[in-house]
């Protein structure tokens, strides 16, 4: 089989996974996420601000994705969520049957809200559908204005961006206005949050999106039982 086939197999196989996964999530009426982004532009300082703003609200997990080592799972324990660490090897994304295997023992019971933290990376974790319900990209100020034109993929795939670190927008030298403007030149119809986990300056709009994206689920998930 040449490289091509190969690859064509290996993201069928993942997108039945994926589609096994969407049926147990919507079964258990569980809205989840898909946290993509660079290494470093804040996916799990973003979780954590987020487990302080709404835990008392809702009930969430999280499912963490990285290369080696447990301390992401471990940062969310400490805030007295459930974590679940996927370490990948070598393996530089997460896919639809890493999370099947993570589910066996992690259960959704009553969990709202699941996170899934993907590897740091803006290339492949665009390519590998988990059967979430919301794609959310991470793109800091740091990593410059020109990021989502570099990576349109995963850019055009989200339903949300979030662009972190508008505290040190000045101090990077990157113009807020233009990073934004070059997310909606790729993907004019994602939903765009601008805030900083340092200073907490946009975090109230951003928890009031979930707070609605997982109200409006639960209504479909009572509707269709
Ligand atoms: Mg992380
Ligand atoms: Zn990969």
């Amino acid at each position: 089989m040449d490289r091509v086939s190969v690859q064509t197999n290996v993201l069928k196989a993942n997108q039945e996974a994926a589609r096994e996964n969407r049926r147990l999530f919507e079964r258990e009426g569980t809205v989840v996420i898909n946290l993509m982004s660079a290494p470093g532009a804040g996916k799990t300082s973003l979780l954590e601000a987020t487990i302080r703003g709404l835990r008392d609200r809702c009930h969430l997990a999280v499912i963490e994705g990285d290369l080696q080592t447990d301390l992401d799972a471990q940062r969310i324990r400490d805030l007295g969520v459930r974590s679940h660490q996927i370490t990948t090897g070598t393996v530089c994304h997460l896919d639809a049957r890493m999370v099947a295997r993570a589910l066996v023992e992690f259960s959704l019971r009553g969990v709202e809200l699941l996170v899934i933290e993907n590897v740091g990376n803006l290339i492949c974790p665009a390519s590998y559908d988990l059967g979430e319900s919301l794609r959310v990209v991470i793109c800091s100020v740091a990593e410059g204005a020109e990021k989502p034109k570099k990576y349109p993929v995963m850019f055009h795939k989200a339903d949300v961006v979030v662009l972190n670190k508008t505290d040190l927008a000045i101090a990077s030298r990157v113009d807020l206005r233009e990073l934004e403007k070059n997310v909606r030149e790729v993907n004019p119809k994602a939903t765009v949050f601008a805030l900083s986990c340092t200073t907490g300056e946009g975090l109230n709009a951003w928890f009031a999106w979930l707070r609605d994206a997982i109200a409006s689920r639960s209504i479909t998930a009572a509707a269709g039982t």
